[in-house]
């Protein structure tokens, strides 16, 4: 086969340091990724390079383009590093097209090499001329776009381009725990996460009998989608109903979503303790709801010292959503099911909750053994890519 996926690194190349720590978890994202495929992935320190099989190349495709830090990436042909093998490459690949104005691109990174950019953009493009009738160079807005990079032992000539999803490999950053709820919001706050680079795992809080397993089944579904990202996601379920059910029995109606809120997030602090993660992540969206102003947000993450990251918090309604129909989450979370959120909403959920008040009503009654019990009866399924899983089983 003598074409190749050539793969930049984009914003990888300025972590000077950390630099081949990102090269090689890529390489091993890509690696496990791609381990369904007839494929040989080879890399250096500026490009990565993938052997296919035709047949296979639209499905690579449709994987490599969820693959955290890929900026570009080119179906490039292969050849020896030798001006008569570049000039027929080209001639055949200009051949199979109909165009009438061109510009050539040469990048030579093998100094050894005869001759140097410029020299072989002239060449290059007098050889086109000569050799394709009606046909013109156009510098500024030419038709076909030939790129040729040549290299210490192999050339690569290219004319089609393709955007990366950009970001960070996942993997580089250690450990954020989701709180993923049924929502638009939380699964984007979780892909934005990856895109830094973050392994994720996600917590789902149910109130069965209150909510449904319709609900869990799509918390699945949604990490399911998460998961193409990544490899896996542990997802753990914590069992909210006792706690909650406690909180509408003792505590004052207008403050049940504020108390609510902070019990998730000291389940979390907990959570991210036993599983070793960094951080808490969440859907949280600045003013959105009531407990989602920033009194409220200080009142709620007054409850732990995690850090928590919050992806989408200065992103409007409409921009969270077009990113959630881009990772197809979309259709999953405007199934109606409930959450446990929106199961015990009171009529007037207090906007700007004061911590006095709060602490107050916690004390009626001794939340920690609920906690605790929750904590110790998490339930965790794995999730997987459901295309791979599906493939394995070919
Ligand atoms: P989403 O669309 O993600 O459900 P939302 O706008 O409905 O968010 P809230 O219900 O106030 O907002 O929740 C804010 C964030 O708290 C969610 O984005 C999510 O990260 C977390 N969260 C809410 N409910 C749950 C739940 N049942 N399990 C896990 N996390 C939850
Ligand atoms: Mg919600």
């Amino acid at each position: 086969m003598d074409r190749v996926i050539l793969i930049k690194y984009g914003e990888l190349s300025t972590k000077k340091g950390n630099r081949n720590y990102f090269i090689n978890t890529l390489y091993n994202n890509i690696k496990n990724k791609l381990n369904n495929f007839d494929v040989a992935i080879s890399k250096d320190r500026a490009r990565m390079y993938i052997k296919f099989k035709n047949e296979e190349l639209d499905s690579i495709k449709s994987v490599i383009d969820k693959i955290f830090g890929i900026h570009m990436y080119h179906i490039a042909y292969i050849v020896e590093s030798r001006e008569d093998d570049i000039k027929n490459k080209i001639l055949e690949v200009l051949m199979m097209k109909t165009f009438s104005t061109f510009k050539v691109e040469t990048k030579r990174s093998d100094k050894s090499f005869p001759r140097n950019s410029q020299e072989m953009n002239n060449i290059l493009g007098g050889f086109i001329l000569k050799n394709i009738d009606n046909v013109k160079v156009d510098v500024h807005k030419p038709e076909v776009l030939i790129k040729v990079e040549i290299r210490e032992r192999n050339s690569f000539i290219y004319l089609d381009s393709y955007q990366g999803s950009g970001g960070y490999p996942v993997g580089t950053q250690p450990k954020g725990m989701l709180m993923l709820s049924g929502g638009i919001d939380s699964p984007v706050a979780g892909y934005l996460a990856m895109k830094r680079g973050v392994s994720l795992e996600a917590v789902y809080f149910e109130a069965i009998p209150h909510t449904s397993l319709d609900a869990r089944e799509k918390v699945i579904k949604l990490t399911e989608k998460l998961s193409k990202y990544t490899d896996k996601i542990n997802l753990h379920i914590v069992n909210f109903t006792q706690i909650q059910e406690a909180i509408y029995k003792y505590c004052r109606d207008d403050y049940c979503i504020t108390i609510m809120r902070r019990m998730m997030y000291r389940i979390m602090d907990m959570i991210v303790k036993k599983y070793k993660g960094f951080v808490i992540i969440n859907g949280e969206s600045i003013g959105q709801v009531a407990s989602q102003t920033l009194t409220s947000m200080s009142v709620i993450n007054e409850v732990t010292n995690v850090p928590v990251i919050r992806p989408v918090a200065c992103l409007d309604k409409l921009e969270i959503m077009d990113i959630a129909r881009k990772i197809d989450t979309f259709e999953i979370s405007i199934l109606p099911y409930e959450d446990c959120c929106t199961v015990f909403v009171p009529k007037h959920p207090v906007i700007n909750p004061k911590l006095e008040v709060v602490l107050r009503e916690e004390a009626k009654f001794d939340y920690q053994e609920m906690l605790n019990l929750a904590v110790d009866n998490i339930n965790t399924i794995t999730i997987t890519d459901n295309e791979k899983k599906f493939s394995d089983l070919l």
